[in-house]
């Protein structure tokens, strides 16, 4: 097939772990006959310096004509002074709302020859294989927001549309691992976590009968998820119950340089699913243009790029089982070696591309 991505590298670190990404789907391509074209374009610090704005309107339009894209990492002392007119991130939440990126998948996978790197006790983190899927346009964060004399509110509002496509999403997801869903809310407490409850039930009574799903509560959850992780497959949230618990799955991993994200939104009327793939780490500024960035989690979002956007499951598992390899073999980055160990970006893409060939 052909496909043409669009390589958003960013500030910091970000274009060297997009670099090393494009690398790995060059190679993967080359060994499964297809051809990816990129397009590099700005957003972020980057494109604040270039053009005055942090999501360039030719940006936008060549994010909206690829059949992907492929983001970095954003921002960085540079553009930190709260009182700029423009701020990196805005081109990161810019993006995903021009897009309708509803859907934020982070699948965490710690391997096992870098269990060491985390702060939990490796016997709990054997064979754990789990997604949370946050929603990632809506709630509280987007709500209305108010403050009269020394009193403040924060709206949140759901739905059911809302609610629906992201279960829709997560269920599917669910049905293509092991078939267990866990919905993520606040339903003794909170309206929206009512709605959102009751949705959830009917849309897996009513499309996906063949699908176990269980609701959790935020607090239980916070607790089950570093206590008991192996029981879970796909979570599925809203979107600032989905912001914190991410945050502490990612400990599950160790660093985060090994933690890819997609960010979805709907399927188009050829099948496609628009999607923004991205480490969730963020840009760095402390390691940039060293050298020694982990790529890993670039690349294994390179990896989602490949099964969610272009539909190549065999091709993202390749490139999944490269990484895996390349950690079976002791390839660190200094991030999961510690200790001033570690070899450079360069190695740990080159022991990637080397499993590909
Ligand atoms: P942001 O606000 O953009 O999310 P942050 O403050 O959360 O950024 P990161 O940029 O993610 O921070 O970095 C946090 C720490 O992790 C830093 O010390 C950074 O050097 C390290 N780090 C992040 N990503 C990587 C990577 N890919 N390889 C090695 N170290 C990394
Ligand atoms: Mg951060």
């Amino acid at each position: 097939m052909h496909a043409e991505i669009v390589v958003l590298p960013g500030d910091g670190i970000g274009p060297e772990v997009t670099a090393a990404a494009v690398e790995v789907l060059r190679a993967v391509g080359y060994r499964y006959g297809h051809t990816f074209s990129f397009d590099t374009q700005l957003i972020g610090g980057a494109a604040i310096d270039a053009t005055g704005e942090a999501l360039p309107a030719a940006t936008l339009a060549a994010a909206k004509r690829a059949d992907a894209i492929l983001l970095g990492a954003v921002g960085g002392p540079k553009w930190s002074d709260p009182k700029a007119p423009v701020r990196p991130e805005q081109g990161l939440l810019a993006i995903r709302k021009a897009l309708g990126l509803y859907a934020n998948l982070r699948p965490v996978t710690p391997h096992p020859a870098a269990l060491g790197a985390s702060p939990i006790k490796p016997h709990l983190l054997t064979g754990v294989d789990l997604v949370v899927v946050r929603e990632l346009t809506g709630g509280i964060y987007f709500g209305d927001k108010t403050r009269d004399g020394d009193s403040a509110s924060d709206l949140c509002r759901y739905s059911v549309t809302e609610i629906e496509r992201v279960v829709r999403r997560a269920a599917a997801l669910a049905r293509s691992r092991r078939g267990r869903l866990t919905s993520v809310d606040k339903a003794n407490v909170l309206e929206t976590s009512r709605l959102w409850r009751e949705t959830a039930t009917r849309i897996v009574a009513e499309e996906f009968p063949d699908i176990q799903l269980e609701h959790q509560l935020v607090d239980s959850m916070a607790m089950h998820l570093l206590s008991r992780p192996r029981e879970y497959d796909v979570i599925v949230t809203e979107n600032m119950f989905g912001d914190i618990l991410t945050d502490e799955a990612s400990m599950l991993a160790g660093s985060l340089g090994l933690l890819p994200s997609a960010s979805l939104g709907d399927t188009d009327g050829s099948g496609r699913i628009m999607g923004l793939y991205e480490p969730i780490h963020g840009s760095a500024p402390d390691i940039a243009g060293r050298g020694v960035a982990n790529p890993y989690a670039t690349i294994l979002s390179a990896a989602l790029l490949l099964r969610h956007s272009l539909g190549l499951a065999d091709e993202a598992e390749c490139v999944e089982k490269a990484v895996a390899a390349a950690l079976d073999a002791g390839v660190f980055t200094a991030d999961i070696a510690g200790s001033g160990g570690g070899v450079g970006s360069r190695q740990a893409t080159d022991a990637v591309i080397e499993q590909l060939q």
